[in-house]
């Protein structure tokens, strides 16, 4: 059975029961990956049921190192993470809501620990957001069951997507596994059922008469959050400027929506590309991360920007772009074995890798003698962020230039990605290396010198990032070795290419192709 089949059996089993709990002291909301206050459903439905009880509403954050480790969550995620909970603490004090942050040392414990929280707090009824992710279904499931035996409610709501996964199905009734059909079945069932015509609203205030400052005094007086993954954390001149990079919360979400909408969105197919237009793309990708932006809330402000009757293709191109995130989420709801390091077709399995550490390294620290693949590494490396065309060219060129297994790509994106989502990142990891939904077969191979050509023409990403390069005219910029003399080249001191694209190439076809006839 599907984790998220099970998930949504416990629910469905134990709803009579849960709905019989009432709390006595108070409802909570358990915050994860959905760190804001509008158009949260889980946070929405505990303080209308609060309401309805005559209750306050309190609320929980709960981090785990390990689980950090697991998914290799970057410091600056994490970072941002908890910049973010400051601000939700904070909004949440202005409606005397208390949020408690906690570690949890041994996941393992996270549920008795949840458990015993609950009972400390006289909550019975808890809710909370799904995470798609295998461990996560299964531990949410079997904290529902445990619950209903301890006397407490736990609900978990499907908030993340637009549509929810799992619903939309093929005329036969399967799950789509490739995208356009997808999108074509998405667009009316939004329509259709005004997904996102009422969002909801933030949570009003707790009435007095509760005296939670009392009550929940302990909860208030919070002075400091635990610091996860001690050790692990940035520098504070890094942290420093990440924060003025990537401001937190989501006030700065919805003000980037508007800034992107009212400016950027009209001219998003033609600047998508682009990587040297730093605001040809949203930049929303934290945000819908970290949930301080709702999918929900940003197609919403996106139709409502658009005046005319129909959507523009600025417009629909960008929200067809918040659909491929719905697509993936249902890709790793229906497909959990993309969970436990495996590929989504499963016959791609057989592909040998390269095992070179020295290659791994170089295409680390941008140091390929491919300028994109470079400059893309390198911004990764500095911002913690990199545009979604380069994602693509430097997954394609290690999976298939440097024919080193994707996982390794898939990891060290999420250890260095202050967007990092599971969903996106392997999805994209397993397209560009042929075992995911690309509908094209393992012959579509990036070309590095033409990718760069076409989409940084004038070499101004480049010259960004590579500051020995920043002097290149012309065509110069983009293979630097293949056309300059050998004597200019040296000056740079810039590294010779690691491979040659063309044998690169071939031998990654012929490598494909065997991998494939083993089945
Ligand atoms: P915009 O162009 O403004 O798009 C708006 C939103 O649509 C994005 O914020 C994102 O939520 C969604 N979106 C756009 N493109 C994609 C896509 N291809 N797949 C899924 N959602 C998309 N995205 C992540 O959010 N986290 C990741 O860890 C991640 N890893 C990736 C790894 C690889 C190898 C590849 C090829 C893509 C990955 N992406 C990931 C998808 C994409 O690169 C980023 O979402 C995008 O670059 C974010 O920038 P933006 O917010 O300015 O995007």
């Amino acid at each position: 059975q599907l984790p998220y089949d099970d998930l949504t059996s416990a629910l469905h089993d134990t709803a009579a029961q849960r709905a019989e709990m009432k709390s006595n002291k108070a409802v909570a909301h358990w915050f994860r990956w959905d760190l804001r206050l509008a158009d949260n459903t889980g946070l929405y439905r505990a303080a209308e049921s609060a309401k309805s009880h005559g209750l306050p509403l309190i609320c929980l954050y709960i981090f785990s190192h390990q689980d950090f480790e697991a998914h290799c969550t970057s410091p600056a995620r994490i970072d941002f993470c908890l910049r973010t909970l400051q601000v939700l603490k904070d909004d949440l004090a202005k409606l005397d809501i208390p949020l408690w942050v906690e570690e949890v040392t041994d996941r393992k414990r996270m549920q008795s620990h949840i458990i015993d929280w609950c009972d400390k707090w006289g909550v019975n009824e808890l809710h909370a957001n799904m995470l798609y992710e295998v461990d996560e279904l299964r531990r949410d499931a079997k904290l529902v069951r445990e619950g209903v035996k301890k006397d407490l409610s736990f609900t978990v709501h499907h908030d993340t997507c637009v549509v929810e996964p799992m619903v939309l199905r093929s005329g036969a009734g399967k799950t789509y596994s490739v995208f356009t059909p997808f999108f074509k079945s998405w667009e009316p069932y939004l329509y259709r059922n005004k997904c996102v015509q009422d969002l909801f609203p933030p949570p009003g205030k707790n009435d007095p008469k509760y005296n939670t400052e009392e009550t929940f005094k302990e909860l208030f007086s919070q002075a400091a959050f635990p610091t996860p993954n001690a050790g692990k954390q940035l520098e504070q001149k890094v942290a420093q400027r990440l924060k003025k990079l990537w401001p937190a919360g989501e006030h700065e979400a919805r003000s980037r929506l508007r800034r992107f909408l009212e400016e950027r969105v009209s001219k998003y197919v033609d600047t998508r590309n682009r990587p040297d237009n730093d605001s040809g793309t949203s930049g929303l990708s934290v945000h819908f991360a970290a949930g301080t932006l709702s999918a929900r809330q940003a197609v919403r402000a996106c139709m409502d920007h658009n005046k005319a009757k129909t959507l523009d293709s600025g417009h629909h191109g960008w929200i067809r772009e918040i659909c491929f995130r719905d697509f993936y989420k249902q890709i790793l709801a229906a497909n959990p074995h993309v969970c436990m390091n495996k590929a989504y077709h499963e016959e791609y399995h057989n592909v040998t890798w390269e095992y070179n550490e020295e290659h791994f390294q170089r295409w680390v620290e941008g140091k390929t003698g491919y300028p994109i693949v470079d400059a893309a590494m390198r911004q990764l490396a500095t911002n913690k962020y990199m545009h979604n065309r380069c994602r693509m060219i430097v997954a394609s060129f290690l999976c298939k230039d440097l024919l080193l297994d994707w996982r390794k790509g898939e990891n060290y994106f999420m250890s260095q990605l202050i967007d990092g989502d599971f969903a996106s990142n392997n999805a994209g990891w397993q397209f560009c290396s042929s075992s995911g939904t690309d509908a094209q077969p393992y012959f579509r191979i990036f070309n590095p010198l033409t990718q760069s050509e076409k989409f940084d023409p004038d070499g101004e990403y480049i010259r960004r990032w590579i500051p020995e390069l920043s002097k290149l005219e012309g065509k110069a910029i983009h293979d630097p070795a293949g056309r300059l003399s050998p004597a200019e080249f040296k000056k740079l001191g810039y590294p010779e290419p690691i491979v040659e694209h063309k044998a690169a190439r071939e031998r990654a076809l012929e490598r494909y192709k065997t991998g494939l006839g083993k089945n």
